[in-house]
């Protein structure tokens, strides 16, 4: 378990949110930052991360002091949703670990929409 309150140096979303690498982004207050994805798979594709490294959500936990982090990116969700004109619906998806598909190792929650989605394996 990783938790990096000053970042992970080899982590991609820590350089974002430390701004040492540019993103586009769509909401950011003291606990986290939603960026547009690089690569979109739907019309919309946001990027929210926590402003703290946690490697996946296997590493939340009350005893790590992290899940406020979790809470408050999904409190959040709907009104960025809103701000994107999704009042149609959208998706939110969490990748973990490699069965999951995950590629970047700082927990992240999609949020997809914009068109119907295509798939729907949930
Ligand atoms: P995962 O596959 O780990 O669930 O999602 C990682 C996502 O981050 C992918 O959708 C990928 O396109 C996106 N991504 C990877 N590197 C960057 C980057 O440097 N900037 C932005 N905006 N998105 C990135
Ligand atoms: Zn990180």
């Amino acid at each position: 378990m990783k938790i990096f309150m000053d970042g992970n140096n080899n982590c991609i979303f820590c350089k974002i949110i430390a701004g040492e690498l540019p993103s586009e982004k769509v909401y950011e207050d003291e606990k986290m930052l939603a960026f547009r994805d690089i690569n979109p798979a739907a019309p919309a594709h946001i990027v929210c991360v926590p402003k703290i490294h946690i490697d996946s959500l296997n590493e939340v936990n009350a005893n790590h002091e992290n899940t406020g982090y979790v809470s408050h990116i999904l409190e959040k969700i709907p009104g960025i949703a809103e701000t994107l004109g999704l009042s149609n619906g959208y998706r939110v998806i969490i990748n973990i670990g490699e069965d999951g598909g995950q590629t970047v190792k700082h927990l992240h929650f999609h949020m997809l929409g914009g068109k119907k989605l295509p798939v729907k394996l949930g």
